[in-house]
């Protein structure tokens, strides 16, 4: 089944199928490369080839070892293409999915080897903007480092931008994977670089705990707690690491350390973690969870609509997900959020920190069911509210949207979906 891609590949079997289209292994020049090969709708999209062409020098400029290397670029007939290193191993989605949570030592060297990469990218002026599991790649034939990691390479660099600009003529929808966006997205605030560091905070949360900090439930609802709620600690979570964690999750941008200063911090941890077992913490209860997210839409039903059930959508924490109703889940690539902007005492929090006190004994612990009913209380409160704001906000994008014209409106976010199967 090998498929000829441009006049100097060669396409030979399918490693893996993602949101944008399946990657392949083949066979180029210099030999074995990765040949992502984009969907048939994005590839048929003139504008899209325009910005692709465009973003040439600066997808196959990023050089470094921590980061998938962009070959070459091929358009031809009905075909686009990114023609990669190729990495041989897996994604750490597949390895998080097969151990369930990593143990600190081997999360942190993961981390600290994507926040190298997201560095170089940086001060390249690159902003990743889709940094989650199913885009590090661990290649499992380079050396074993701290933890038994295999080093971690981050990859899809600039395609998440190029696919979700939004055209003028558009509609505006949101769509989204909705773990991993910084607040300041979800606010309709430019993206900057440290919108990266936010989301892989939110994977090393995610490698410690077994689950993201704000995610579980009605993706409405998730979007949500990024802007108002604090992150809950980690029971045994060591304190300075727990802190870079929190810094990092900040709702203030700027509080936020930068990429190089993570890796160089995380790095430093390393021999203090080394022998740690992966964390003692229990999965939040879900289907409470979703109690309180159903209780919270009211008795009209869910603000936005959900195109799956939860567990339909594989554990149900991820995916792509519209939240305007009637959009479909991936097949319009133009995102658009527009929630309140939140108080400046709420950013405030953020800034200086937002760890609550380590549990004591009596307090319920995170993700108990005394806990999650404290947080069914609490968002059933913000569900009424986030009710009379979709409503808000739905006038708001009709009108945006009737306008014809979705660059007046604040500005995209990232359209993510997971890797199909
Ligand atoms: P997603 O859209 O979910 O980020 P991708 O389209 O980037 O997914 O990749 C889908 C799968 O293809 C990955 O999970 C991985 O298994 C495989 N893959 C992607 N890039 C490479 C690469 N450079 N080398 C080897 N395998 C790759």
């Amino acid at each position: 089944m090998a498929r000829k891609i441009g006049s100097r590949y060669t396409a030979h079997q399918i490693l893996g199928r993602g949101s944008a289209g399946t990657v392949w292994l083949g066979e180029g020049p210099e030999g074995p490369v990765a040949i992502k090969l984009l969907r048939e709708d994005l590839a048929s999209d003139q504008e899209l080839v325009g910005r692709f062409v465009q973003e040439r020098t600066a997808l196959l400029g990023l050089d470094h070892p921590r980061v998938v290397g962009v070959r070459d670029l091929v358009v031809d007939g009905n075909d686009l293409a990114l023609v990669m290193d190729l990495v041989r191993g897996t994604d750490l989605r597949t390895r998080l999915e097969r151990e369930r949570r990593l143990a600190p030592e081997a999360a942190v060297a993961i981390v600290a080897d994507v926040a190298d990469g997201l560095a170089a990218a940086h001060a390249a002026g690159i902003v990743h903007r889709d940094v989650k599991p199913e885009n590090v790649l661990l290649d499992m034939q380079g050396p074993l480092g701290p933890g038994g990691s295999h080093p971690a390479l981050l990859t899809d660099f600039g395609v998440a931008k190029l696919i979700d600009t939004p055209r003028r003529t558009r509609a505006t929808k949101i769509i989204g994977t909705p773990d991993y966006l910084a607040p300041e997205i979800i606010e309709g605030l430019p993206p900057t670089a440290s919108v990266d560091i936010y989301a892989l905070a939110t994977v090393l949360y995610e490698l410690l705990a077994g689950f993201t900090p704000f995610g579980g439930g009605h993706p409405g609802a998730v979007l949500r707690r990024h802007v108002t709620e604090t992150v809950v600690p980690l029971p045994g979570i060591p304190d300075e690491l727990w802190q870079l964690l929190v810094q990092c999750l900040a709702k203030a941008p700027a509080s936020r350390l930068r990429a190089s200063e993570l890796g160089a911090r995380l790095r430093q941890q390393l021999p203090l973690l080394a022998g740690m077992p992966p964390l003692d913490v229990d999965e939040p209860d879900e289907a409470e969870a979703d109690d309180a997210e159903a209780a919270a839409a009211g008795p009209a039903g869910p603000a936005y609509d959900d195109p799956a059930p939860h567990a339909a959508r594989g554990g149900g924490r991820r995916g792509a997900v519209p939240l305007v109703r009637g959009s479909a889940p991936d097949s319009n690539r133009d995102t658009h959020t527009s929630m309140r902007v939140p108080a400046p005492d709420e950013l405030a929090g953020g800034a200086r920190g937002t760890a609550r006190a380590p549990r004591a004994a009596g307090v319920p612990r995170p993700g108990s069911a005394r806990h999650r009913a404290a947080a069914r209380r609490r968002r059933i409160t913000l569900g009424v509210a986030g009710v009379v704001l979709a409503a808000v906000v739905g006038v708001g994008t009709w009108v945006a949207t009737s306008g014809g014209d979705a660059d007046a409106t604040p500005q995209d976010t990232e359209t993510s979906a997971p890797a199909g199967p």
